[in-house]
């Protein structure tokens, strides 16, 4: 461990969520909970299915180590959610195994195979020294809407929902357990980043993530929820939205629509201090593309 970690936020480690179905939930590091992912297992009869793999090797440690301490057998397949270094870099750790994500998330990873790590330590430079010797694996098998895994009794349901916090966000639903890992379509007491995604997307995702009625919701980022923390995410993403659309109608500045932006309680997650301009930036981009369609036709 290079770095100083904070594990007082929430209930960090190993959490059963259900027989054989394992959440893998951190704390936050020196840049709050920015590259502090979760990540999730389940166990099959012969082999396990990792949800994730987590960012720098000590996390990568430690994860095997939980793992380890439930079952000794072969982790066989690993589902990316998205290509962020966060949920990715640990995908070596567990070769020879099949790697399964959305076509767009793997293609984000090929395109970056060879400078993601080095940007991550540039841009993070006190995870840096725990970021030594990580060779980026490009996933093997893709899927466009959603791909069934067969484990034993249980399906895995590995579906995209559209554009949301990146264009190849993958979510698994166990439906017999009503469980749902959601990657980073869920940040919980975090601010949601939708730098590379799109806020009325990601609400529309959310919508439909809310139907499925998951009991147990393991995000990417904060303490193992239900939907009522969801919905509170979803507010944010609806407050957001609603309040740049009126800002940017005014004629003001994303940072004037930062200002005015009533966001209550929501505003003491973690991140938000530069998270929530980005998002109303998000929104604005979004917004200019629009106006520049509805011009060109
Ligand atoms: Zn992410």
């Amino acid at each position: 461990m290079n770095f100083d970690r904070d594990f007082t936020a929430w209930p960090i480690g190993l959490h059963r969520v259900a027989d054989g179905v394992y959440a893998y939930v951190q704390g936050n590091g020196p840049y709050g909970n920015a590259g502090f992912s979760n990540a999730g297992f389940v166990v099959g009869p012969d082999y396990v299915v990792v949800i994730d793999t987590l960012g720098t090797n000590s996390m990568h440690d430690d994860f095997i180590r939980a793992i380890r301490g439930v079952t000794d057998l072969p982790v066989g397949l690993v589902i990316i959610t998205h290509h962020h270094v966060d949920h990715v870099l640990g995908t070596h750790r567990f070769m020879p195994a099949r790697v399964i994500c959305h076509r767009q998330c793997r293609a984000h990873i090929q395109a970056g195979r060879d400078s993601m790590v080095q940007r991550w330590r540039d841009m993070r430079p006190l995870l840096a020294p725990d970021l030594a010797d990580i060779p980026v694996v490009v996933p093997d098998i893709t899927f466009d809407d959603r791909i069934s895994i067969h484990l034993g009794e249980r399906e895995l349901v590995v579906f995209h929902p559209g554009l949301a916090h990146t264009d190849g966000d993958a979510a698994v639903y166990l439906p017999k357990d009503g469980i749902l890992f959601t990657g980073d379509l869920f940040f919980n007491r975090v601010c949601p980043a939708a730098f590379q995604g799109s806020v009325s997307g990601w609400i529309a995702a959310v919508e439909s993530l809310l139907e499925l009625a998951p009991a147990v919701i393991v995000p990417g980022h904060g303490p193992v929820a239900d939907r009522h923390a969801l919905r509170e995410m979803l507010r944010y993403l609806r407050l957001i939205q609603a309040g740049s659309e009126q800002a940017y109608a005014l004629g003001l500045t994303p940072e004037q629509a930062q200002e005015r932006m009533e966001l209550g309680e929501l505003r003491d997650w973690f991140d938000t201090d530069h998270r929530l301009l980005q998002d109303i930036q998000r929104v604005y981009e979004a917004l200019k593309t629009s106006m520049l369609a509805s011009v060109a036709e």
